[in-house]
């Protein structure tokens, strides 16, 4: 039998993989404890986030868990690139960087799928973790590059492309099941103890892309006209537990 030989002027083609599942499932945990074997491994290791990603933290990655004890000075996440572009990414990469890891895909133009298929093509290993639902379990919308005609892609296509996905479930707050989804509240009213009553999203609420981010649309609210509590927030839950309102039957 003929056995095959590595063409050696053919370089190794980089492993794309996919850490994807609800909010609060563990992703960023997955995606920073594999960038710590690669570093154990004396990789050289790029970690890349978006600026929209801000929650806890401008330029580390911090798991959700730590989100809490964040603090400048405390350094338990990994440093990252934060970037608007994925043309930013290609710009800052190094010419040794072994794997590029990307933290809240979903949040990035769609230009970032050429960019993945082009590094891996380059023999770079590129580690995504993203969103894989919307608040409304639909496949996580990805907005078009700036100038580009394209639309109505999704994180469905990372799904496509990756050599190897990890699909994580966080838990139910409400039963405890396994979740799957994230859902999205929205502030209705504050009772008359001070406390603000949220209820499901409407379907028909805006999904946070970039270019059209409700953060960035509620921080200017913010600025003129200070509230106390936040004009939607998100907790995962089952199948059976998560609500969209409006829905489409
Ligand atoms: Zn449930």
């Amino acid at each position: 039998m003929k056995t095959l030989q590595p063409d050696q002027n053919k370089p190794a083609v980089g492993k794309i993989s996919v850490i994807h599942g609800p909010m609060f499932s563990g992703k960023t945990e997955e995606l920073l404890r594999r960038v710590r074997r690669a570093k154990i491994a004396r990789k050289k290791v790029q970690l890349f986030k978006p600026a929209i990603d801000n929650r806890y933290h401008a330029t580390q990655v911090l798991p959700h868990f730590l989100a809490q004890a964040a603090d400048e000075s405390v350094q338990v996440g990994e440093a990252a690139h934060v970037v608007s572009h994925p043309r930013e990414i290609a710009a800052l990469l190094k010419n040794d960087t072994d794997i590029a890891a990307i933290e809240e895909a979903q949040f990035l133009d769609d230009s970032l799928i050429d960019l993945v298929r082009r590094f891996s093509r380059q023999g770079i290993d590129v580690i995504l973790s993203l969103l894989d639902q919307d608040y409304r379990r639909l496949p996580f919308p990805i907005a078009p590059a700036p100038g580009s005609e394209s639309g109505s892609r999704n994180v469905g296509e990372y799904l496509a492309i990756a050599h190897e996905s990890l699909k994580l479930a966080a838990i139910c707050v409400v039963c405890g099941q396994d979740a799957h989804h994230s859902q999205k509240l929205t502030l209705s009213s504050v009772n008359s103890e001070g406390k603000p009553i949220y209820k499901p999203a409407s379907f028909f609420t805006e999904v946070v892309t970039v270019g059209t981010s409700q953060e960035l649309t509620q921080n200017k609210l913010f600025a003129e006209k200070p509230r106390e509590f936040p004009e939607s927030i998100y907790e995962a839950r089952c199948r059976y537990c998560h609500v969209v309102a409006d829905e489409p039957q």
